[in-house]
């Protein structure tokens, strides 16, 4: 379907994305203009800092979440606050509910991989009636219940999710927001004052199709699933500590080996994995969930780290 909207690059893309914000609206049952299509879901959230965040308002996340929101609010001289996540990298609820300022949360969180009930976010939200809170659900596919059902009660929700993940299109550039009409209004002030073509016609062709081909996606999503949760078990018979991971991607750490060595080991051997230098995470690497053969061929490379270790 890209090809051949190559076809036709000489006519500008729609800037309404009316077809395939209908195909999103039906299958998320909400109304098309109850959603906004974005370059990525990374600029909804750019947007959200800029539509519902100023003096007044500053933001607030968890101090380990997406590397982004910190960048949005500096860009946007936007003041933070950066919420401690408690030891076992869980969202204290309480620590959201009644605070006065726009809040974000991914869920599930990256690099972590957990996720909060939608009892929980729903009490965030509903203790924040002045001020927006977004839900990022970037991973959400993977095993998590999303909060786009409690758009309808909550005019203050705004949920992101991207075409990026469990729709394997990231270089595509595709997300969306989904909120109340009035939110979705706000956001498209923004967007038709920046770029209306923010979404080029061949990315949509392609997100059209990747809408209209769900057994592709189911099955990705649990062939993902079960990927996850071999390479969580062979880690845990090496001896890592791997947290209960609903993501493409599992966080984990090994009492062997420090979690840098363990990182820059694995990349001489042509093996990438994500390390954060920080604090609380030096430990830990994220390792994204491939195919089965990558996934064994990543288990055989850590085996071979620990036993060079010994
Ligand atoms: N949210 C989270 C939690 C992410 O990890 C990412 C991508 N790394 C994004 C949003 C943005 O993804 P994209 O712009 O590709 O939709």
């Amino acid at each position: 379907m890209a090809a051949k909207a190559a076809e036709n690059l000489q006519l500008y893309s729609d800037p309404a994305c009316t077809k395939l914000r209908d195909i999103i609206a039906a299958d998320l049952g909400v109304d098309a203009d109850e959603i906004v299509m974005t370059n990525g879901s990374d600029e909804i959230l750019n947007f959200a800092f800029m539509a519902f965040c100023d003096s007044k308002t500053p933001a607030a996340f968890p101090d380990i979440t997406y590397g982004f929101y910190p960048v949005y609010a500096e860009l946007n001289n936007i003041e933070y606050e950066e919420i401690p996540l408690m030891d076992d990298f869980t969202v204290r609820v309480s620590d959201y509910v009644g605070i006065n300022k726009t809040i974000f949360i991914a869920n599930p969180n990256a690099p972590t991989g957990i996720a909060l009930p939608l009892e929980d976010i729903e009490k965030i939200v509903a203790s924040n009636p002045n001020n927006v809170v977004v839900i990022d659900e970037a991973y959400v596919d993977f095993g998590t219940q999303s909060a786009v059902s409690l758009i309808g009660k909550y005019d203050n929700l705004l949920v992101t999710r991207t075409f990026s993940k469990s729709r394997s299109m990231a270089g595509a550039r595709l997300g969306f927001g989904v909120g109340n009409r009035a939110l979705i209004r706000d956001i498209e002030t923004l967007r038709y004052s920046t770029n209306p073509y923010n979404v080029n016609a061949m990315t949509m062709a392609a997100g059209i199709g990747a809408m209209q081909d769900k057994d592709y996606f189911l099955e990705n999503c649990r062939k993902t699933a079960q990927c996850r949760q071999w390479t969580t078990e062979k880690l845990r018979e090496l001896g890592f500590e791997v947290i209960d991971s609903v993501t493409n991607f599992v966080f984990a750490k090994c009492p062997d080996i420090s979690g840098k060595e363990l990182y820059l080991k694995l990349r001489e051997k042509g093996v990438l994995v994500r390390h954060f230098d920080t604090e609380r995470l030096r430990e830990y690497n994220r390792i994204t969930i491939g195919s089965s053969e990558q996934m064994e061929q990543f288990i055989k490379t850590v085996r071979e780290i620990l036993e060079e270790k010994k």
